[in-house]
């Protein structure tokens, strides 16, 4: 049984627990449950991540760049995410779901490699898990990690009296800046960071993009899992410190990590790099 080096773990979901991203799987959810205006739905979603992955470019063309800070790199997002979130809200692409098929719908999601038992080991070595993640449906979350974490933060659908989204959503966490607040309010930092180790909250969050950064940067280890485009691009034009973790890289407690990003290939040799095999 490994004892792991850490307090409290809080991971992002998508692309970080699940292999892909849920955000397709619960509009392609919701047109299911509407047989009728099923292709009407599905066409105008396509639209609708065209008319998003245009602007994202172009905001990454216009900010990805030393000239400006990676905290306002960031915040240009900010205004599509609100704007690409109310045109979904507008069109109804997520009306007409309800908590049991999302549950289900969570169950089915693929996740990664060892993070079943990397989340269930932790939890058993009483590490606390959280998910923060900026999902639109908090229950397809709990769906797919029952058992796996303590707690969800994210956004919640709205529904009828006869338990049916109605398309619009409860949001809490939608921008990078939201994920590094709520990471904060979850998170007591000790007055002085030295105290960690002997009584200090010892903290890790794992992301996957650059929606992840602010918090990546600002726990006592933070981590980035995978080869996504967008996040390798700012890490080379921010120049960001890095250390890439190996199958053989642990965890040394006299070391600093808060500030430098952890980049690691897998769940696994996260769990490598923080347990000591007793
Ligand atoms: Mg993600």
């Amino acid at each position: 049984m490994p004892k792991y080096s850490i307090d409290k773990l809080i991971t992002d979901f998508d692309e970080t627990i699940s292999e892909r991203d849920t955000i397709s799987i619960l509009v392609h959810t919701a047109a299911d449950n509407r047989e009728h205006e099923k292709a009407q739905l599905l066409a105008a979603w396509q639209e609708m991540v065209q008319w998003y992955l245009t602007r994202y470019h172009r905001v990454c063309d216009a900010w990805l760049n030393p000239r400006h800070s990676i905290v306002d790199f960031l915040k240009a997002f900010e205004e599509l995410e609100a704007v690409s979130i109310q045109r979904v809200i507008a069109k109804g692409f997520l009306e007409g779901l309800t908590r049991e098929g999302l549950k289900a719908v969570g169950r089915n999601v693929v996740k990664k490699s060892g993070v079943d038992r990397v989340l269930s080991a932790m939890r058993a070595d009483g590490v606390e898990v959280e998910i923060l993640s900026a999902n639109w449906s908090e229950t397809l979350i709990q769906g797919a990690t029952e058992g796996l974490c303590d707690r969800v933060i994210s956004n919640s659908l709205m529904y009828d009296a006869a338990g049916c989204s109605t398309g619009n959503i409860h949001l809490h966490v939608v921008s990078a800046q939201d994920k590094l607040r709520k990471f904060r309010e979850r998170t007591k930092k000790p007055p002085n960071p030295d105290e960690i180790g002997d009584g200090g909250i010892r903290t890790l969050y794992i992301g996957d993009s650059i929606s992840d950064f602010l918090v990546i940067l600002d726990a006592d280890l933070g981590v980035l899992i995978g080869q996504n485009r967008t996040a390798i691009q700012t890490i080379e034009r921010f120049r960001l410190p890095t250390l890439q973790l190996q199958e053989e890289t642990r965890f040394d407690a006299s070391q600093r990590y808060q500030g430098t990003i952890l980049l690691v290939d897998s769940w696994n040799v996260l769990d490598n790099f923080l347990s000591t095999a007793e």
